[in-house]
């Protein structure tokens, strides 16, 4: 490895300002006035030092779908918007629903280097809805998987829905449910709503989202088992699961930083970059989620980054793809939408990116915080960079994103994976580089 990297006066999430010295994979040393040796010194003056961020919803489309991202591609794009770990999504081809392809995926990552790759495997078959996958062969492998999910389809046969919540609590796995009634939702655009009706859009009703939830918190407390609810998009759902934390069910909640922000309003434009699954909804939903957030009725946020390649978004409304690319401006986007309003401090960011998704994926060697012997992740945000979010931001291989031509405040400046920088002053670290730091890095973890 390096002779290690010193990151002089940064500001942790707690506000404390403080010297982190990163020695081989972990972080060595915290404190004030540290001395510099033969190590890489950085000013993080001004900069928020986070515990790496970790996304619980990202869709690499490798292996299958190439031209929209692979796993190298992703993984850069997640670098830069300062995760070190993504949870790979199993709508692939062929779906990740075997103990072959989701070790092959994780190798892919491994061999990439920019962050961890934790596949998710399929609840079922092909994610037909039919019959269980190789669930236990996916936990018993060496990709070790804990996450489950049909995401993009819902597990919508409440037998089998029961059937994989018993079969993931025998190894504390949990199901994350794409919540979308099938039947409510053929055809559906947009959300259903008087506007809607006005663009002549097909609609989306809210109880096509909060019967599902309500049917899988009483399952979930039936079986003893813990359930992940993606993408939370309404008010409805925020009860919903208000309730069954009340009750103890083990549930938990994501939200997505654009339904955090953005509006069913921006429908008007018929522009189908804002096309998205759950769709965006009414401004009282946003406003309902984010009190969840500060609440604590949802418990992290995660990206559901969704590549697509350009035809499939530039075509008529109908036609288009449901998706939005998330991982670059997730910092920006959160920073705006909560920390700016005051809803969040940067511990609860930490807790709701970093920390929360971390647990509920059951990954192992997380750092718990900043702090000596812990695995040196690290995301550095600078708060104070102010600037239009364009197309160069985007480190991945499709464009689909929502944000173009924002401004947003808040930026990722430097991404610590394993001990070395995959981004360093808002650029990504050479992909030589980082493979050879990851191989080493690999090399030094099973030799201890
Ligand atoms: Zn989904």
């Amino acid at each position: 490895m390096s002779d290690g990297i010193l990151f002089k006066a940064a500001t942790l999430s707690d506000g404390t300002v403080t010297d982190i010295r990163i020695s081989g994979a972990t972080i060595s040393e915290v404190g004030s006035h540290l001395k510099g040796a033969n190590e890489t010194v950085i000013d993080a003056t001004g900069l928020v030092a986070l515990t790496g961020l970790v996304d619980l919803h990202t869709h690499l489309r490798e292996p299958g779908f190439e031209q929209s991202e692979t796993v190298l591609t992703g993984t850069r794009a997640a670098a830069a918007g300062g995760f070190t770990t993504v949870f790979a999504m199993a709508n692939t081809l062929p779906v990740a629903d075997t103990a072959g392809v989701v070790e092959q995926i994780q190798t892919l990552g491994e061999r990439a280097g920019y962050a961890t790759v934790r596949p998710i495997g399929a609840v079922t078959v092909g994610l037909e809805g039919e019959r269980l996958s190789a669930i236990g062969a996916m936990a018993n492998s060496s990709a070790r998987v804990r996450v489950f999910s049909d995401d993009g389809k819902c597990v919508h046969d409440s037998l089998l829905m029961r059937r994989a919540l018993e079969y993931v609590k025998t190894f504390d796995g949990v199901v994350a449910q794409h919540a979308q009634d099938p039947r409510l939702t053929e055809n559906a655009q947009m959300n259903e709503s008087a506007l809607s009706s006005e663009l002549g859009l097909t609609g989306w009703p809210a109880a096509a989202e909060e019967s599902i939830i309500s049917r899988d918190v009483l399952l979930a407390e039936h079986i003893g088992a813990r359930l992940h609810v993606c993408h939370v998009s309404t008010a409805g759902s925020v009860e919903v699961i208000r309730w069954a934390k009340e009750r103890g069910i083990q549930v938990t909640a994501e939200v997505t930083p654009h339904h955090l922000l953005l509006t069913q309003e921006l429908a008007r434009t018929y522009d189908a970059r804002y096309k998205v699954n759950p769709p965006l909804r009414r401004d009282e939903d946003v406003q309902a989620l984010r009190r969840a957030i500060a609440d604590g009725i949802i418990d992290i946020i995660a990206t559901d980054h969704a590549p697509h390649p350009l035809e499939a978004k530039e075509c008529e409304w109908d036609a288009a793809a449901f998706g939005m690319v998330g991982l670059e401006s997730a910092v920006p986007v959160v920073q705006t939408a909560l920390v700016d309003t005051g809803i969040c401090d940067w511990a609860r960011v930490e807790q709701l990116m970093s920390l929360k998704p971390a647990e509920i994926g059951r990954l192992n060697g997380h750092p718990s915080s900043i702090s000596a012997g812990q695995q040196a992740e690290l995301a550095f945000v600078d708060p104070n960079s102010r600037s239009v979010f364009d197309i160069n931001r985007l480190k991945g291989r499709s464009t689909n994103s929502p944000y173009l031509g924002m401004e947003f405040n808040g930026a990722v400046v430097h991404t610590v994976h394993q001990g070395y920088l995959t981004l360093r002053d808002g650029e990504l670290v050479d992909e030589q580089i980082v493979a050879e730091c990851s191989k080493l890095s690999q090399h030094e973890g099973l030799s201890s």
